[in-house]
């Protein structure tokens, strides 16, 4: 029997990801993880920041970050603009550092991510104190507590699984967190947005 080729049908489509309000918020979790050739120049970049060359660094983390948000991968979108606001910081570009940082904080406050704003909020702020920009620091703590209002949360108190130290996807130290609910045997990269199966801790 010939092989069955596929001729003329279109494929289904994909439903693309809903656009503007009153989409439904995930509990947790960013949404799709970004491709595979895009993980390898995140490994690629987060190798250039631990060698040094943090301005090349950023200037990959910022092109991904662009890309993800053109796709509407918001999440990793936002972890990638912030790594590149890190990046231009630890590389001596203050100026360009906060910009990206704010595009990608700003992402995060408009999905509503307020934990994640929290935590990589303040993770910027410490940034910042540690080079010494502290006004630049003062307007970002100002600029959250707004964001945030009564939404601070607590750190989490539990857990019941070991996530994996590194993302073993795009090679990111430390960017894995516990999912709740259902998947809570799984772990989300902040980075790259791919899920990863956590071990249950005695
Ligand atoms: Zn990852």
């Amino acid at each position: 029997m010939p092989p069955r080729r596929r001729f003329g049908r279109k494929p289904l489509r994909r439903p693309g990801p809903a656009s503007g309000r009153g989409r439904p918020t995930r509990p947790h979790g960013f949404g799709r993880p970004i491709n595979p050739r895009m993980q390898r120049e995140l490994r690629r970049a987060i190798h250039l920041m631990h060698t040094g060359a943090h301005l090349n660094a950023a200037q990959i983390f910022t092109s991904l970050a662009q890309r993800a948000q053109d796709r509407a991968i918001l999440g990793p979108a936002s972890m990638l603009f912030i790594q590149s606001g890190l990046a231009y910081l630890y590389g001596a570009q203050g100026e360009s550092g906060v910009e990206q940082a704010y595009n990608g904080l700003k992402l995060l406050a408009a999905e509503q991510h307020l934990e994640a704003l929290q935590r990589e909020g303040g993770r910027f702020v410490t940034a910042l104190e540690e080079q010494g920009l502290t006004e630049e620091a003062t307007e970002l703590r100002a600029w959250l507590s707004g964001q945030l209002g009564d939404h601070t949360h607590a750190s989490k108190a539990e857990h019941k699984y070991q996530v994996p130290e590194q993302c073993p996807y795009c090679g990111a130290s430390m960017s894995l967190e516990q999912l709740s609910g259902l998947n809570a045997r799984a772990a989300e990269c902040h980075y790259c947005g791919s899920v990863v199966r956590s071990t249950q801790m005695d």
